[in-house]
């Protein structure tokens, strides 16, 4: 797998479709033998496709991947296969991956196909995304009464999210750090995404690892709320604080000298 696939997300946020050239189409058994688990439990009948750009998000960073179709442009009306997409990984390559199901297929290199990613899904994935940063916010602007503490993980799934630290926080601050997480959504702040230097990175953002490096000329992308602070990040987002809405800190935990803060979208 050596192509490469243009991420139209890392440009444009509100890409949810697209039109697309067809690098590779194949049955997922023939895939390179390591990448095969980035889709274990995908059904035998499912197909790998390649196309040169692609508006689906690769699972990846913590949130999973933009679900949809592709199929094969009005430009094409002898052919009628419909592609649906049921997981995105990126491979080492820069190829994105789509593995799902053909109805009338499938696609063979070179068909021009136009996809359509499910904005419902991808709506949902870029809140709770975002509800992760926010309260990665909220912890900060509250150091007074926490003290200070260090971003490590996160992980953005429905049903699972949460975001991890370094550092002790007392379950104790849980409602605190609600409060603090739902007035920063009541301000209905700017999300912007930016493209900074390794410089601007590390002097504006709250997490960068120490080892990180960009090349001669290269931009980090950054999720940025003004006046809060910023995330390195390659996952999509609301515009706005407001539109990612109601937060519930379900539950603080610590272990091992790390706290681990879970939360979902009120209702
Ligand atoms: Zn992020």
């Amino acid at each position: 797998m050596d192509s490469k696939t243009d991420a139209l997300y890392m440009q444009d946020n509100d890409a949810v479709s697209a039109n697309a050239t067809v690098l590779a189409c194949f049955p997922l058994h023939e895939l390179e033998e390591d990448l095969k688990p980035l889709f274990k439990g995908a059904p035998d009948a499912s197909f790998v496709v390649v196309t040169d750009r692609t508006a689906f998000y690769a699972q990846g960073g913590g949130q999973p991947a933009d679900a949809g179709q592709m199929q094969m442009t009005s430009s094409s009306p002898d052919k009628t296969a419909i592609f649906t997409v049921h997981g995105v990984r990126k491979a080492p390559s820069g190829a994105i991956l789509h593995v799902g199901t053909f109805e009338d297929g499938p696609f063979t290199k070179e068909d021009a196909v136009d996809q359509t990613v499910d904005a419902a899904t991808r709506d949902l994935h870029s809140r709770i995304h975002d509800a992760g940063h926010i309260i990665g916010l909220a912890v900060h602007a509250l150091v007074d009464k926490i003290g200070p503490v260090e971003d490590t993980k996160a992980q953005h799934f429905p049903a699972v999210s949460y975001v991890e630290f370094k550092g002790t926080i007392d379950g104790a601050h849980k409602a605190a750090i609600e409060a603090q997480a739902n007035e920063i959504v009541d301000r209905d702040l700017p999300i912007q995404v930016k493209w900074w230097t390794l410089e601007e990175s590390r002097a504006r953002c709250w997490c960068i690892p120490e080892e990180l490096v960009l090349e001669e000329g290269e931009k980090a992308r950054a999720v940025d709320v003004p006046g809060l602070g910023a995330y390195l990040c390659g996952g999509t987002h609301m515009k706005t604080t407001g539109g990612v809405g109601k937060i519930e800190v379900k539950k603080i935990s610590r272990s091992k000298g790390s706290s681990k803060i879970s939360y979902a979208m009120k209702a």
